[in-house]
């Protein structure tokens, strides 16, 4: 079964779950990142 990824919007057998937030930060949501998209995401979270 593939996922698609929430940012580029390709098919991917690898999902990374990932907790969005809203910009109120109360809302939040699962969305699926491919690996590539999930390593950029990491590296964002850091600052
Ligand atoms: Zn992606």
């Amino acid at each position: 079964m593939s996922h698609q990824c929430y940012y580029c919007e390709k098919n991917t057998e690898t999902a990374h779950s990932i907790t969005i937030y809203d910009d109120s930060g109360i809302e939040e949501r699962l969305e699926v990142l491919c690996s590539p998209c999930y390593e950029d995401w990491l590296l964002s979270q850091k600052g």
